[in-house]
């Protein structure tokens, strides 16, 4: 049962072969045999489950059902969740309980879908291994000595697990696509303000965006046509209606052209993950598509520009965490600047106060014209590349890590060389693209992702291509050893 995708399952909802109460009981047990391993989940919620499964049986019973009505899934824990712990991987939110859901989350319910849980993730999303959550690393389930990747780890890991056949992430430079490839699941980022950022705890609010993880494209496809569309809490959120993505999925990828930027395949980038690569770029022209080789003349400024821009929003979003509001307060503090400092310094972690500094300082009067005044400008004219480059092709494919999982431990104590994770993934949210990776191989036992991105709006044919890819081939169908 646990092998199904979420489509399939929706099916033998509908057709009574299983229950929603059938299918919450079953993913529960295995997040209580896998989960607690693999350190998947922040927060299990089994009576809330049992209570939403049953309201879901209702439904399907009456006939009021929608396809993702009684689909167990789980919810990073960035997203706000009614009466639940949303700890955003952080200290600081340890006791808090949200009064309200998150936009994602409202919607995912009134669907119907389940949430069995919290999923464990990077504090306040920072990271691409999963190892800056306060709650401790998750394991790849590929091999458990390995990072899920980051900051949607926990949820990755979850749905390559097998304990949930759906769930939401967020990406902010590659949240969702790096883990989703280190750990063989398919994951999209849709367009900034395709999905309403309401009730998401904030990182860089000019690039969050939430998504989903999913083992198919068509399970990401059910899962976005649910989430995605306007919000007038969010007024970031676009107004444009949201397409049928499902419908979508039946037309071929014919003559799709697809641009390949031959830099990515530099010595960066390992061998075999490049090989793996360009055996899924064939497969897109096997099926009708045809490749053209482009450039992208400022694309290596994004991993500098990304991390002036990043913490620069951070150190101000985060500002609100000064324990007086809500999350931690430090004890005895003699004051209200003791109060301060000791609650930030008790609160958050490492990387948290890496990028604080960072972004104070690049917004400092003396240093905002060097730094973040010149980011924005790289930002602009890495935005004008994509869009010269959406002139000539229909999508942009290419590797979406530089190698499959590595080693817990192996980068912690070098943050540059751990942000050099993203260089493939943080273009597009620089630039408010849509983008998706999908598994296309395996490199010394361990997946790897081919990353699709496309011009704003376009997530209907990043998934068409996509659903195409996976017809034809079925490494999105493979299991971690063991699971
Ligand atoms: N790894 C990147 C960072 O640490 C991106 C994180 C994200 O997308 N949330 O900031």
């Amino acid at each position: 049962m646990h092998d199904a995708t979420i489509a399939q399952l929706a099916e033998a909802l509908r057709t009574g072969k299983v229950s929603a109460v059938e299918l919450a009981e079953h993913f529960l047990a295995r997040i209580e045999r896998f989960g607690g391993d693999l350190n998947a989940f922040i927060t299990v919620t089994p009576e809330s489950a049992r209570a939403q499964a049953e309201r879901a049986d209702a439904r399907l019973a009456a006939g009021d059902s929608t396809p993702l009505t009684g689909i167990p899934i789980a919810h990073k824990d960035i997203f706000c969740t009614r009466g639940v712990r949303t700890s955003c991987g952080s200290r600081m939110l340890d006791n808090f309980i949200s009064p309200y859901n998150a936009a994602a989350v409202e919607r995912l319910e009134a669907a119907g879908a389940v949430m069995l849980g919290k999923t464990n993730m990077d504090e306040f999303a920072m990271g691409s291994s999963n190892e800056n959550s306060h709650y401790g690393p998750v394991r790849n389930p590929w091999d458990r000595d390995t990072v899920p990747g980051g900051s949607s780890g926990g949820s990755a890991a979850a749905v390559a697990a097998r304990l949930v056949p759906g769930a939401t992430g967020t990406d902010t430079g590659g949240s969702i696509r790096q883990p989703a490839a280190l750990c063989g699941i398919t994951g999209i980022k849709p367009t900034y303000g395709r999905v309403s950022r309401w009730g998401m705890v904030a990182f860089a609010s000019s690039l969050d965006q939430a998504g989903t993880l999913a083992r198919t494209a068509e399970d990401a496809a059910l899962m976005l046509k649910v989430m995605a569309g306007p919000d007038p809490r969010d007024s970031t959120a676009l107004p444009d209606p949201v397409p049928d993505y499902i419908a979508g999925l039946a037309k071929p990828i014919g003559s799709m052209t697809i641009g390949v930027v031959d830099d990515f395949f530099d010595d960066g980038l390992d061998s075999d993950n490049a090989q793996r690569v360009r055996d899924a770029l064939a497969v897109m022209e096997r099926l009708g598509a045809t490749l053209k080789s482009i450039r992208l003349e400022n694309i290596g400024l994004s991993v500098p520009a990304y991390y002036v821009v990043a913490p620069a929003e951070a150190s101000s979003n985060l500002s609100r965490f000064d324990g007086v509001r809500f999350g931690h307060r430090a004890e005895g503090a003699g004051d209200l600047t003791e109060l301060y400092m000791r609650t930030r310094g008790e609160g958050f972690g490492a990387e948290v106060k890496r990028r604080i500094l960072t972004g104070t300082y690049v917004l400092s009067a003396g240093y905002f014209d060097a730094y973040y005044l010149q980011a924005q400008k790289v930002r602009q004219l890495i935005s004008e590349d994509f869009a010269r480059a959406f002139r000539e092709v229909d999508v942009i494919a290419g590797p979406t890590t530089p190698t499959p999982a590595f080693p817990l431990g192996q980068k912690v104590d070098d943050p540059v060389e751990m942000y050099l994770n993203d260089i493939y993934t943080i273009g597009a949210p620089l630039a408010g693209l849509p983008a998706l990776s999908m598994p296309c191989g395996l490199v010394r036992g361990l997946p790897v992702g081919l990353q699709l991105v496309g011009p704003h709006l376009s997530e209907g044919r990043l998934l068409r291509a996509a659903h195409g890819f996976q017809r034809e081939t079925d490494w999105h169908t493979l299991a971690p050893p063991g699971i």
